[in-house]
């Protein structure tokens, strides 16, 4: 192979080497079956011990309370929008939700549920193009609500929470698809977090939810049965044939995840990855950053340079250098650096020193 190439994508975004060389190995023969993981039933002891496999390791990783259930659900983050609202809204009277608005998906999410009931936009960052996080704290939550919604890191924008509201006897729903154990959870304030895989956790297409029991089984009677989450907590998320693939990957980045020494480590890790760009950006008049100080994201490092030329030249000698995907999102533009859980810190140094390189024959 010529020199490596780091994938800065944001998603689907890279899966940790190790994880990609273990399903090329084992892809024609799983387990000494003589078939692939691909092609057995989900109904197999074997697929049944890989997926009873990933819950023991998400909720040793992740310090999953007892009374909490994991989830595999169709249709990635954006399906839940519409699951969530319609298993949570009956849990009070009001069908009524409080969301805070800090970027596109929260946005998306709380314009999807509005089609099940009273939605409220409590806080939004709009007028500062989604820059920092409005607060969003229990007294903006009226008692009668039957839950309060955050995206836990944006990563059109580039912010994330340091730490989640405290909303009290409110159920607080976490979109972490972008952060999910990339860092601890505190469950002493989540009720339901959510994350499609293609970020920190494998594949695309299924989403992975951590949801407290009490949640479950209050669905609106129209409520289709794959958006039912009672239905997955029954069936064991294998009420018809689920994405065994995606689920068999996942366990396989749950190991990779325990190996690195589980969230604990990862989350010190990450920070170390971030601050390589973020020191560098804040000391550089040539780099700015676009994020509040105070609320920008270890997952997706956002920056600008003096105008669109530089830009795009950047982009072109990045990729000449294996730095792959750094072209910030349509709505914000300049650059944007995905390094979740699997990229290594080696891919950070090597971005770093491509920056500083362009800065000094650039700036
Ligand atoms: C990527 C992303 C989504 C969209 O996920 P899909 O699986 O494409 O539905 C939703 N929320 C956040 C925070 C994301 O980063």
């Amino acid at each position: 192979m010529s020199t490596p190439v780091y994938n800065f994508g944001a998603g689907p975004a890279m899966l940790p080497i190790p994880v990609m060389e273990k399903i090329r190995d084992e892809l024609l023969d799983y387990n000494g079956m003589g078939v692939s993981v691909i092609e057995i039933s989900h109904r197999s002891e074997e697929f049944e011990a890989i997926l009873a496999r990933c819950d023991t390791l998400v909720r040793e990783i992740a310090h999953l309370p007892d009374n909490y259930r994991i989830l595999y659900t169709h249709g990635g983050a954006r399906m839940l929008f519409s699951a969530i609202p319609m298993n949570l809204l009956p849990l009070k009277p009001a069908q009524m939700a409080v969301y805070s608005e800090t970027g596109n998906f929260s946005r998306q999410a709380n314009v999807e549920a509005r089609r099940y009931g009273d939605i409220r936009v409590a806080s939004s960052g709009e007028a500062n193009n989604y820059d920092r996080l409005p607060p969003f704290t229990r007294d903006m939550v009226p008692d009668e609500a039957s839950y309060a919604y955050i995206t836990s890191n944006n990563t059109i924008y580039g912010t994330q929470y340091k730490e989640y509201p405290d909303m009290g006897d409110i159920p607080l729903v976490v979109d972490a698809t972008s952060d999910m154990l990339s860092r601890p959870i505190d469950f002493t304030r989540v009720d339901l977090m959510f994350a499609s895989l293609q970020k920190n956790l494998g594949p695309s297409g299924l989403a992975a939810v951590l949801i407290h029991e009490d949640l479950i089984g209050h669905a609106m009677p129209n409520t289709p049965s794959l958006l039912d989450f009672k239905v997955y907590n029954d069936s064991h998320s294998l009420s018809n044939t689920n994405n065994t693939f995606a689920i068999y990957v996942m366990c396989l980045v749950m190991e990779w995840l325990k190996d690195q020494g589980g969230v604990e480590a990862m989350a010190k890790i990450n920070e170390d990855k971030a601050n390589l760009l973020y020191d560098l950006i804040d000391a550089s008049d040539f780099y700015s950053g676009s994020a509040h100080i105070a609320d920008r994201s270890l997952m997706n490092v956002i920056f600008n340079l003096p105008n669109e030329e530089l830009t795009a030249q950047f982009l072109k000698e990045a990729l000449e250098n294996g730095l792959y995907a750094l072209k910030g999102h349509r709505a914000v533009g300049g650059i944007r650096a995905s390094i979740y859980n699997a990229m290594p810190v080696a891919g950070c140094e090597t971005l770093a020193g491509f920056m500083r390189e362009f800065e000094r024959t650039n700036g």
